[in-house]
């Protein structure tokens, strides 16, 4: 299915994200967490690439295992940063052989100690996303930032380039995680204001430990709401108690976003099965799953 079919609906959906594992032997493993997060009938699941402790090798892999024996349709991340051409080329033919339609495009990390980009090669998500277009008829998604990208001098450069995306052929956006909703909401409206009409997914992390807080912040540069820095100082010493937080405050995010008509929404799931389950049991008569 492609998953514009259901973004532009009004319909609440509640999707997770996986990562792929770093080496093959961990593959039947990470097969399991596929079908346990599948068993909570989340709208669609994501798989990235290369990020988040996996590897690029087996996200084609896992995203076959969600569409094709889960029967859960399938989003596949694929970056650019880091590969030639031709590589982004055969993941794509690997992607149209196995039938999944739908590709979030992204840049990914500058690979470090290298002349970037490579003459010839990509240098931004909207290349890749123009090149996946001619190669196929895939639903094509793209990453947006709702506090800017952290390589941008200000939102609204990053709001250009975003807006180049979409023209690029991008139907959808998912964004950096955020713990501050009018953050999101500011976001939106400016986008709106640029011409960038597209779905937006918001993106929620739910933070389950103190190290998952900074490892957060390193990775994004996201801002930490007082609301939620007084959590963690309160519970991070506690797993149990912050655990529980963390899912607390993701749902009440989550429960806050759907209130004020943001339908879609990313869970970064970061292949824990029981918190995102948490999370849609306290939200089974808002978000109801069929089946
Ligand atoms: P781009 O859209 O190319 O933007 C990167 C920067 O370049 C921005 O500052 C933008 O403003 C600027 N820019 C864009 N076009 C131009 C232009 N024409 N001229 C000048 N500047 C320009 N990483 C992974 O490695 N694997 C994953 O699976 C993965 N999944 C992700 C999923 C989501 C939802 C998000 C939000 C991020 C994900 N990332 C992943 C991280 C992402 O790859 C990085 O944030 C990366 O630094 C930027 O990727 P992008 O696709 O947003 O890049």
């Amino acid at each position: 299915m492609r998953l514009t079919e259901l973004l532009k609906t009004e319909q609440v959906t509640i999707s997770c994200e996986l990562f792929p594992p770093k080496q093959g032997a961990q593959l039947e493993n990470y097969k399991k967490t596929v079908a346990e997060v599948a068993a909570l009938k989340p709208a669609y699941m994501s798989v990235t690439y290369g990020a988040t402790g996996g590897t690029s090798d087996y996200t084609v892999e896992l995203a076959n295992e969600v569409c094709n024996v889960n029967h859960i349709p399938a989003l596949a991340h694929l970056t650019c940063a880091s590969s030639t051409k031709e590589k982004v080329a055969s993941v794509i033919r690997e992607l149209k052989e196995k039938k999944i339609e739908n590709i979030l495009a992204l840049r990914g990390d500058i690979p470090e100690h290298v002349d970037f980009p490579l003459p010839g090669q990509y240098t931004h998500a909207s290349e890749l996303i123009a090149d996946i277009r001619a190669q196929g008829d895939f639903c094509i998604g793209g990453a947006c930032y709702p506090e800017g990208h952290p390589e941008s001098e200000t939102i609204f450069t990053d709001l250009d380039h975003l807006k180049e995306k979409v023209e690029a052929g991008c139907e959808f956006l998912t964004t950096q995680m955020f713990f501050d909703n009018n953050i999101l909401y500011n976001f939106m409206y400016k986008a709106l204001k640029k011409g960038i009409d597209v779905p937006i997914v918001a993106g929620i992390m739910p933070v389950t430990s103190r190290a998952q807080v900074k490892r957060s912040i390193a990775l994004s540069g996201c801002m930490i709401p007082p609301r939620f820095a007084a959590i963690v100082d309160r519970f991070g010493d506690d797993p149990a108690a912050m655990k529980q937080a963390g899912i607390a405050y993701a749902t009440d995010q989550i429960i806050d976003l759907i209130a004020n008509g943001v339908n879609h929404v990313h869970i970064y799931t970061m292949n824990k099965p029981d918190v995102a389950g948490a999370i849609l049991d306290h939200l089974s008569y808002i978000y109801v799953r069929e089946g």
